[in-house]
């Protein structure tokens, strides 16, 4: 078989890039290992709003299962930083169902798609990437294509087999365990996330509720990689210090977020990298929806100009695209996000005690120049040496 494209992973990069491009009438093939596209999820399911009109996405009600109105952060000596809006500025959402939709909508746009079928390595002719080798049902496929896209999440093979230098050391890892649970007996604003810090809680990162329902949310942790213990230790310390029991747990999440930067080279041949394979995360509070969303979008827009030109050098537009525009970004928020792992209590106290008085639109539009104006009151907690 031979398509123009092949996609390795039916995530949230996967069927948003071959929407895109199988819009453009051109054979695109998305392929999963999952049997079920969307299941098992491995996230706290956290969007925010904006998101759908900017990558086209319907508002559907049946992948959304609750708006948010903003944010709870907590310091460590429990002082509440609250940002509240009077329209939804997020939603939490029921990835089992969103991710199978994406594929849909790819499906409706031309592109074929196949669950559990498991990329196994690359075929290459005369020197050249020529297409994939897949499993599927026990069989062996060859698929052949012109362009072929790793969108194939944190645990990415396809970057390596490609000879693009992903390697990722633990520490650029944070490790994040999550029970979608029922919160009994625990107060919690169930129009808001909330967020708790502290090295005690949680080193590097923090634990999270994420409302479902009245009673029901994704409560969670991420913490450095490279920690000796684990984060599932942690969540059960923060769990056991609220009196929150444990006895009502839906659902077991584990997974590894790429928070340590960005991949440099997203392209080689005619491969091309996107979402949390090319590490494309928010290193501050670890979403990477957004970030594959955006990655995608600019990566279909040069696949279908190489296709159109038959020109495949006008894949690498997509690097320079993506570094100059989201790569320069998140490399700020990445040096905020290493100051402020190196923070003492403390400091982290002072630190959301200073965003108190700054503007909640653009700190929850994770305006990184809001984060410095306020921190700026902070001398001691902005210049804190970082090694
Ligand atoms: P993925 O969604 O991981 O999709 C990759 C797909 O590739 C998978 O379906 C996988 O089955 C498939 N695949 C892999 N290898 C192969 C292969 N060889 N052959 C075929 N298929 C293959 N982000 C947010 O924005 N908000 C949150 O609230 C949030 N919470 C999180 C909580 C946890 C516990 C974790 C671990 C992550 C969280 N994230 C969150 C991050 C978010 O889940 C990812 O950034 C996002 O899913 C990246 O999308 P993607 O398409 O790049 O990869």
């Amino acid at each position: 078989m031979h398509y123009d494209v092949v996609v390795v992973g039916a995530g949230i990069a996967g069927p948003i890039l071959a929407r895109n491009v199988a819009k453009q009438g051109y054979s695109v093939l998305v392929i999963d290992k999952k049997a079920e596209i969307g299941s098992p999820k491995r996230c706290g399911e956290g969007l925010g709003i904006g998101t759908f009109e900017k990558y086209d996405i319907p508002y559907d009600k049946r992948f959304i299962n609750r708006e948010i109105y903003g944010a709870a952060i907590y310091s460590p000596n429990g002082h509440k930083l609250e940002l509240r809006y009077n329209k939804a500025s997020g939603v939490i959402l029921e990835r089992k169902i969103f991710d199978k939709m994406l594929a849909y909508y790819a499906a409706k746009a031309g592109a074929d798609v196949m669950a559990k079928t498991e990329a196994i390595g690359l075929i290459r002719r005369n020197g050249k990437i020529v297409g994939l080798k897949a499993k599927h049902e026990g069989e062996t496929l060859e698929i052949n294509a012109d362009i072929i896209v790793a969108a194939d999440g944190v645990e990415s093979r396809i970057a390596r087999w490609a000879g693009i230098n992903s390697f990722l050391p633990p520490h650029e890892l944070d490790s994040a365990y999550e029970y979608e649970m029922i919160l009994k007996d625990f107060e919690f604003d169930p129009d808001l996330i909330h967020l708790y810090f502290g090295n005690e809680v949680a080193p590097r990162g923090y634990v999270w509720i994420f409302p479902k329902d009245e009673d029901r949310a994704n409560v969670g942790i991420g913490i450095n990689g490279d920690n000796p213990n684990t984060a599932k230790y942690y969540l059960e310390k923060w769990l056991k210090e609220n009196n929150i029991k444990g006895t009502k747990i839906l659902e077991v999440n584990v997974g590894g977020v790429p928070v340590g930067g960005f991949l440099k080279e997203l392209t080689k041949e005619n491969v091309v990298v996107v979402g949390d394979a090319a590490r494309q995360v928010n290193p501050m509070h670890g979403g990477g929806m957004a970030e594959a969303m955006e990655a995608a979008t600019i990566a279909s827009k040069w696949i279908v100009k190489a296709l159109e030109e038959e020109n495949l050098e006008l894949l690498e537009n997509y690097t320079t695209e993506w570094w100059t525009n989201d790569g320069e970004r998140l490399m700020k928020v990445l040096k905020i996000r290493q100051i402020s792992e190196k923070l003492s209590d403390d400091e982290l106290d002072a630190a959301v005690q200073a965003l108190s008085g700054a503007d909640a639109e653009k700190l929850a539009a994770g305006d990184y120049k809001e984060v410095f104006k306020a921190l700026i009151k902070h001398p001691k907690v902005l210049l804190k040496p970082r090694m």
